[in-house]
């Protein structure tokens, strides 16, 4: 794939996967990409998320490996290099495609005929897109015990915040919390395409803390957006922060603008005959929206696990849904699930998998779902929501490694 973007024109800065063969001679599937000049991100599934790479490099485009028609990560600006490709017969990425067997990129195009925000030029010159994040800034409206380990958070008093587009499902988004003693978040002064850098530039012990989130919903007149904590005390500074939310609390948002936003993982394939869900309490605001969000005659089967009985929740659905809950007893973060994911009995057709919650139990049971129950990769998208005994800084400065290994 990386030899595919190279004969695109885009330069390839980190790959999943070995570049060179055993003897350390260039792998020919790297085609003509400098391999000396490509990190390897991770060889072994869970050693990277697709949302710490676009976090950490929020120009990187970044492919699906096992859906080569689509991406996972592909910010606007680089769509346009994408739309600028050359197309036609004759491509090197088209020769590449044959000889890998991989499909050459269908990358979204932007709506530039209603978009106010794309300025259509002369072909072949740039396509400015309209962006897909900002940055807000509102403050607590009120906060809402839903059960023992569940909190409500709701978000508001920015006008701007009306302007939040959502694609509902899984949609993420960062957070950004004052350190102890702050009034508000200290954020870059220039809010940019480079914001990432920027904050990276900043002292960690000043700058704002930055935690992602699912929209649990976004809401217009008055413009609010709720966000349900998993609760574990005060180990990490969101949760101590949502313990003692108060009304008028400041914080900031990097939030998405436009439906189609690269924020949303969930995406049954085509051909699905049913749909695995498995999350825990962190990923369980995801699965409610991704509930709410599917079609009648969708089968569904959902594993949800939680710190207390009293934090299973009601799910609307309209979806042919059942959903077994589980209540865990200790401290073990891993296993409930996969017991209860090895022993089910699956509906017949073909699946696809939601996978999220704790990185270990995870990765887990995307081994088994591909090991033993015959899922293919590419219809299982899984994703660590946390990892147990690290803190969302600490897997973005090993992302940030990884690359600086280069
Ligand atoms: C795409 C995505 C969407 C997410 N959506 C939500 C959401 O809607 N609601 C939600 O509550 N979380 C959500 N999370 C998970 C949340 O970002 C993490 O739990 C985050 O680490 C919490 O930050 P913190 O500052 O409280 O803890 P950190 O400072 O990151 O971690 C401190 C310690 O707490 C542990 N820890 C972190 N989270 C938990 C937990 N839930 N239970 C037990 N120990 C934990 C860590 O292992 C570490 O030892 C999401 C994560 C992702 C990647």
């Amino acid at each position: 794939m990386a030899a595919l973007l190279h004969d695109y024109g885009i330069q390839c800065a980190g790959v999943f996967g070995p570049t060179t063969l055993k003897d350390g001679s260039p792998d020919p599937m790297a085609g003509d990409v400098d391999v000396s000049k490509v990190t390897v991100i991770g060889n072994t599934w869970g050693e990277f998320t697709i949302e710490k790479y676009a976090a950490l490099s929020p120009q990187l485009l970044i492919s699906h490996m096992f859906e080569p028609p689509t991406f996972w990560y592909v910010p606007d600006q680089r769509q346009a290099d994408l739309d600028r490709a050359p197309r036609g017969q004759g491509r090197p990425g088209d020769r590449l495609a044959q000889r890998t067997h991989l499909l050459l990129p269908q990358v979204r195009r932007p709506d530039r005929g209603t978009d106010p925000g794309h300025h259509d030029r002369d072909e072949g010159e740039l396509t400015v897109p309209a962006p897909t994040y900002e940055f807000f800034h509102p403050r607590v409206i009120r906060s809402q015990h839903l059960s023992p380990h569940l909190l409500r958070i709701v978000l508001g008093g920015d006008p701007g915040l009306a302007r939040v587009v959502t694609g509902g499902r899984d949609q993420r988004f960062k957070l950004f919390l004052p350190q102890a003693g702050q009034d508000v978040p200290v954020l870059p002064d220039v809010l940019d395409d480079d914001w990432y850098a920027r904050w990276r530039a900043l002292d960690p012990c000043v700058r704002g803390i930055m935690r992602t989130y699912t929209v649990r919903d976004a809401r217009t007149g008055p413009a609010e957006i709720d966000i349900d904590f998993a609760l574990h005390g005060d180990l990490g500074p969101a949760s101590r922060w949502a313990r003692r939310a108060a009304p008028g609390d400041p914080v900031s948002l990097l939030a998405p603008v436009t439906e189609d936003n690269g924020g949303v993982d969930f995406r049954p394939p085509d051909g699905t005959d049913w749909i695995l869900l498995t999350a825990d309490e962190t990923a369980l605001p995801a699965v409610a929206n991704i509930l709410a969000w599917l079609p009648p005659d969708t089968r569904v089967r959902a594993f949800i696990e939680v710190g207390h009985p009293d934090d299973r929740q009601p799910l609307v659905s309209a979806a042919d849904t059942e959903v077994t809950w589980l209540v865990r007893g200790g401290t073990d973060r891993t296993s409930a699930l996969l017991t209860a994911v090895t022993t089910a009995a699956f509906p017949v057709g073909t699946p696809y998998a939601w996978v999220a919650g704790e990185s270990a139990g995870v990765r887990g049971l995307r081994r088994h779902l591909v090991s033993e129950r015959g899922f293919a990769r590419s219809r299982i998208t899984f994703t660590g929501y946390w990892r147990q005994g690290r803190t969302e800084d600490d897997l973005m400065a090993e992302a940030v490694a990884a690359a600086a290994a280069s």
